[in-house]
Formats: structure tokens, sequence, C-alpha cells
């Protein structure tokens, strides 16, 4: 806590990781000896960087970026790029922290790392957005490559936002690489990367729910959010024969009792860049709330997918009672430590984010390796892969748990599977 003063997003993803350790160092107390809980919480590097703009009026702005590079034991730092004008040290280190073990999870070899920046891209103009990424990559790629660190997209980094900083990167180091994943389908982008998260967080909820019994055939879902994550998990949904009845953006939320029209979505999303509530122009017998209040919704199956923290204790209490019996988180960290306790003590499955929204950069590892193959494979190919990995996501955390006296908590789960891949590399590699 002294350490790392005013950064409350990233103390409470190393406490909930720590507490479900507990077991772990029982077992292992080399852990201990080699000091590797003291140097898991530190990142290996951080990097912190001015970015200053040109807007369209002619006035220099000024924004700060940032690459924090938490650990390179199993593979090159791989992680998003978020750009939101929340972005501070104690956000990207939060996801930086958290990315380690889910890429842990992927069974793939890449280490965790997320940057981002403060600058906010609604409302700004395609010129201005590509002023800044390139603004950006003129410090950022002296950090990055291939087989050192490979960035993606997150929160407000999507396809647009890729392509300018490959344009970039490739221009300041005349490497045509794969350094970014995320990229368009014409200059070395994998099929399936844009559904991935999305899609990788229905397959696992699928089969944590199947294990119950239970399937989405005829379930009522509410995702929060309206962006890639969302979007994708929504269609997702639909596919398996749910019906998805809400979604939201940060003002406000949708109801649509028939099932969110998709098509409206992504057109409102992925072509306008409007706001969710232009739906019901579309859709007038549906209903646009302003604020929060999406977990009020009486559903099945919740899939948070917006941002961290979005979903609190009252939330949750409120889907208990609404007979909800499953939550995946989609976004990191979506749910309180407070909304979580109150979905296990409830018997409602609950699929933490490390593990369930791990289908984006298992992907985008996929990217990677067809990236050096200069190899692409078809739609089908990536997305059997993923669903690979997802299920045996799922296996590795559920029988971690089962094996560590916590049968159906996958939070701890997800935890102590993640951790030991991570902390057989590092003591291996000895005190670096
Ligand atoms: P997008 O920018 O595409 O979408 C984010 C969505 O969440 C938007 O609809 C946004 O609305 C909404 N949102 C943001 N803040 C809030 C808020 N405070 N209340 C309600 N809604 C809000 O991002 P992604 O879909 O890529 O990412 C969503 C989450 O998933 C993040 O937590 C991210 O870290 C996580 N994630 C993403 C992966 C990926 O592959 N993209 C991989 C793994 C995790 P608005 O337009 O109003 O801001």
């Amino acid at each position: 806590v002294e350490r790392n003063p005013h950064e409350p997003e990233f103390l409470q993803a190393v406490k909930e990781v720590l507490d479900s350790l507990e077991p772990v160092l029982d077992r292992h107390p080399e852990y201990q000896k080699a000091g590797l809980l003291e140097r898991i919480v530190e990142p290996e590097r951080q990097i912190i960087f001015r970015v200053p703009w040109v807007d369209d009026q002619g006035r220099v702005q000024v924004n700060r970026g940032m690459r924090i590079q938490f650990n390179s034991a199993i593979g090159p730092y791989k992680g998003g790029i978020r750009f939101h004008p929340t972005v501070y040290t104690g956000i990207i280190k939060f996801l930086g922290f958290e990315q380690i073990f889910k890429n842990s999870l992927t069974g793939l070899p890449i280490g965790g790392a997320k940057g981002g920046s403060d600058f906010d891209p609604k409302g700004k103009s395609d010129a201005e957005v590509m002023r800044f990424c390139q603004s950006f990559m003129n410090e950022l790629y002296r950090h990055i490559g291939a087989d050192v660190d490979v960035p993606a997209g997150d929160i407000g980094v999507g396809a647009r936002e890729i392509g300018y900083m490959y344009g970039q990167y490739k221009k300041l180091t005349r490497l045509y690489e794969g350094v970014l994943t995320g990229k368009g389908l014409s200059y070395g982008g994998s099929l399936v990367r844009t559904e991935a998260t999305g899609y990788g967080l229905v397959y696992f909820v699928d089969e944590m729910i199947k294990a119950k019994g239970k399937s989405f055939e005829g379930a009522t879902v509410v995702i929060s959010g309206s962006g890639n994550v969302a979007i994708y998990a929504a269609e997702k949904v639909y596919q398996l024969g749910g019906k998805v009845v809400a979604m939201c953006d940060s003002n406000g939320y949708i109801y649509d009792k028939d099932g969110v029209n998709l098509d409206t979505v992504k057109r409102i999303k992925e072509v306008e860049r409007g706001r969710i509530r232009d739906y019901v122009k579309s859709h007038p017998s549906a209903e646009y709330v302003d604020g929060t209040g999406i977990w009020n919704i009486k559903c099945d199956v919740a899939l948070p997918c917006a941002t961290q923290n979005e979903l609190d204790e009252n939330d949750a209490k409120k889907l208990v009672a609404n007979g909800c019996f499953a939550v995946g988180e989609g976004a990191n960290m979506p749910c309180t430590p407070e909304a979580v306790r109150v979905f296990l003590e409830n018997k409602v499955l609950f699929a933490p984010g490390k593990a369930a929204n791990a289908g984006g950069v298992a992907t985008s590892a996929l990217e990677m390796s067809q990236n050096s193959m200069r190899m692409s494979w078809t739609f089908e190919e990536v997305d059997a892969k993923l669903k690979n990995i997802m299920v045996n996501i799922y296996k590795n955390v559920s029988q971690t748990a089962k094996e560590y006296g916590h049968e159906d908590n996958f939070v701890v789960g997800a935890n102590i599977a993640g951790f030991l891949k991570v902390a057989d590399a590092m003591m291996a590699q000895g005190i670096v």
C-alpha cells in the first residue's frame, strides 16, 4: 500500500490474487524464500511519456502515454492499449497485473503488459485520432517489437487506431512485423480477432453452465457495454439460442424485451460511432433509460462487458433476487469484490475476467503465430482453436479450484492456475 499510494484499482487486483494464493504458499514455501510475491507485484518496467499533437483548430494538445511491462517470465510482453480519460498508472498497472495470469491461462507463451493514454477519442475527428496515434507511436516504438512486446486494442483502441499506430511503427522502423495485434485483415490481421473476446466469453460461460445442466438455449441475457466485447458476446449468445434483452454505454441503457437487434447496434457503434440511445429511433417499442441501472433487469445470465467496477454489491443482490444463475466477466474486473462475494455466497456460477475474457489475447497470440509463419488460417480454423482454448481454460480453472479445496470457486481456480505457471518460470530463471 505504501509503495503504490493513490492506486486503488491496482491494490484491489493484487489483493484479490494474493488472497487466493494462501493454499499455494502453504504447499510451496520455496516461493516465499525466493521473494516471488514481492517480485511479481512489481512491474519489470514502466515507461511514461509525453504525447503532443495538434488538433483541428491548430492548438497543441498534450496527453500522457504509458506502457507498463509487467512480467516476461513466460513470453514477450503482451496486452492491450487503452485510450480513455480515466487512464493513469493505477488503472494500467491493475490491467497489466491481471494480464500476467490471464496470458498464462491461455496456455500460450505470452508475458503480461498494458499501456494507454488519457486521450479521449470521443468526439475527435479521424485526422485528430491519426495524429494522436502517430505521436503515441513516435515514443512507443522504441520499447516494443515482435519478440519484445506486442500491444493490442482495448477500450477506445480498435481497428482504426491499431492501423494508424502500425503505419507509424513501420515508417519509423522499416520493419514489417507482427508488432501489434488486432490489425486489419489486409495487413496481417487474424480472422476472428474482432469477435474473439466476446465469443470466448460465451464459450467459457457455456462450458461452466453446461457442467450444471444449464444452457444458453432460451436463456435471457443482459450485457453491459456496447463495444467490441459486448457486441460479439451478444452475437454468440444468439447463435447458442439465448436472447439479449439489454445493452448500454456510459450514458444509459436500452431494454428490448423482444431481443436487442444486433445489426442496429453494430451500425450505431461500429459505423456511425453513435450512442446507444439512438437504438430506439429504429426500434420504438424498445426503451432507453438514462444512467446506470441495467442490472435491475431480470435475467438468467449477466455478462458485464463495459469497464472496471461497474457492478457493485447492490447490483449483485438485485441479480440474485431476480434469479440470475450465472455471471461472466467480459470486461476486466467489472464486479467489485463485494459483488463477487454475493455471487459466490448465493451459488451463482461466476466466471472471473482473467479466465473468461482470455479469448481476445489468445487469438492475438494466434495472430502472432500466423504473422511469424507468414500464413493466415481460415475463420473456422481460428474459431475452433479459440473454442478449444476456452474449454481448456475452463477445465484447468475448475480442476485447480477443486484440487485446492474450493470447488466451483473459479476466482480461486483462475488465480492459482494462472500463477503456478508463471511462478515456476520465475523460479527457474533466478532472481532477475
Ligand atoms: P470498447 O471501447 O469497444 O467498448 C467499451 C464499452 O463500454 C462502450 O460501450 C462504453 O461506452 C462502455 N463503457 C465504458 N465505461 C462505461 C461505464 N462507466 N459505464 C457503462 N458503460 C461504459 O472496449 P472493449 O469492448 O474492447 O472493452 C470492454 C472491456 O473488456 C474492458 O474492460 C476491456 O479491458 C475488456 N477486455 C477487452 C478485450 C478486447 O479484446 N477488446 C480483451 C479482454 C478484456 P461509451 O461509448 O459510453 O464509453
